[in-house]
């Protein structure tokens, strides 16, 4: 039935990402709409009494409340799942509900978990201070040495968490060992892809098992909504992290669901064109400054790594000038570049993470994680790429470099 088209597994799995991006989980109500409808409702009604005694039981198909199941927001689950190449996915309301959830639904007190140590702020603060209340430890490693991993392993450890490219150092993180290391000791591992997203990156395919989003950044792609995903096996999100997320939930809006649906229908195209853009950023940046960390110039210490492990660079990357003072001189000369924290956005935007997304990590941590005092993130949008290089010399200019 064509209608249904997009929800059939035996069909989609055999589209082309770029067909699936469009089409992929597409469920159309009975007036055929062409775009996916907004199911903005909490509850939905049974014809009896006996209906809604089945579906509880689980003996009869069907929705029974918003926390549990909507239809906009299974169909941007079906999607994401199409383009991972993952059995399963599961919605959250935001990237940080996505990276709590993936965690605290598999660990239990006395477990251990190996974690890299350049991350986002807040996924540090899941690590190093939540689960240790918890009872669960935490080995920070250097992620870019698959070694480190096999190292910190102990009987208990249940996870390996990290990112890659890692937030905002660009730190990268080979993928086929550090899960290899993982699979032969039953060690979950769990990968934050937001940077690359599956348009650029499959970690399933170099063996991770779980991958988890912030859907805020490339997925949504326009600076609108926040939101989160996990994915992995249909066993791991109906019997690990489903039972967590049914009853604490973080669950994701109708509505925040289809503008995340939209967004994912251009990001293939955004996210190839921010990549280039940010390749001629990066190459412009980097005789005018002291350092640059872009995966796609040479000069990255892994960048063979990421040209193996990715389809493409990505919107962002960091480099480095002489201090704080200079850095926010930087930021403060720019007149088209927005100073803001976000990424993925499809407008320029840059921000001082010391000052900013990780100014609650100790200056210590901050100096052990290449978090300097002069560094500086730039997430590359879809403005003429010229008028961003324009923009970054004179302000370059303006602060002598
Ligand atoms: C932004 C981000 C998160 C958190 O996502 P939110 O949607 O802001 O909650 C987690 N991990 C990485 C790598 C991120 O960039």
């Amino acid at each position: 039935m064509k209608r249904k088209t997009g929800q059939d597994r035996a069909i989609t799995s055999t589209w082309r990402p770029a067909t699936q991006a469009i089409r992929g989980g597409t469920a159309r109500s009975e007036y055929g709409e062409t775009s996916e409808a907004i199911f903005l409702t909490s509850g939905y009604a049974y014809d009896c009494a006996g209906d809604a005694a089945a579906r509880f039981a689980g003996e009869q198909v069907g929705m029974t409340y918003t926390r549990l199941q909507n239809p906009t927001v299974e169909m941007l689950e079906e999607r994401i799942a199409l383009l991972e190449g993952a059995e399963a996915c599961r919605t959250m309301a935001s990237g940080m509900a996505a990276m709590t959830a993936v965690l605290l639904c598999q660990l239990q007190t006395g477990d251990h978990v190996v974690a890299g140590r350049a991350a986002f702020g807040s996924c540090r603060w899941l690590t190093d201070t939540l689960l240790p209340k918890f009872g669960i430890e935490t080995t920070i490693v250097d992620a870019r040495d698959p070694q480190a991993f096999q190292d910190a392993v102990r009987p208990e450890t249940k996870v390996f968490f990290f990112e890659t490219p890692a937030n905002p150092t660009m730190d990268v993180v080979d993928l086929a060992a550090v899960c290899a290391i993982a699979r032969e000791r039953g060690i979950t591992s769990v990968v934050d892809n937001a940077f690359a997203t599956p348009a650029l990156q499959r970690p399933m395919e170099f063996g991770a098992d779980v991958t988890a989003y912030s859907a805020t950044k490339m997925m949504d792609g326009q600076g609108r909504v926040l939101a989160g995903a996990v994915c992995g096996t249909k066993d791991f999100i109906a019997n690990v992290l489903l039972p967590f997320t049914r009853n604490t939930g973080p669950t994701l809006s109708a509505f925040n669901a289809w503008v995340v649906l939209k967004g994912l229908e251009t990001l293939s195209l955004r996210i190839h064109r921010q990549s280039e853009n940010s390749v001629k950023v990066g190459k412009f940046l980097e005789p005018r400054v002291p350092r640059i960390l872009h995966p796609w110039l040479p000069s990255h210490p892994q960048h063979n790594l990421a040209m193996r492990q990715m389809d493409a660079a990505g919107p962002i990357f960091a480099f480095e000038v002489e201090g704080r003072e200079q850095a926010h001189g930087l930021l403060d000369a720019l007149e088209l570049v927005d100073i803001s924290n976000n990424i993925g956005d499809s407008r320029s935007l840059m921000t001082h993470p010391a000052s900013t997304t990780h100014s609650s990590v100790s200056p210590e941590k901050r100096a052990e994680m290449g978090v300097g005092e002069g560094l500086l993130r730039l997430n590359v949008g879809l403005e003429d790429v010229d008028d961003v290089i324009d923009d970054l010399d004179r302000a370059l200019t303006k602060v002598g470099l």
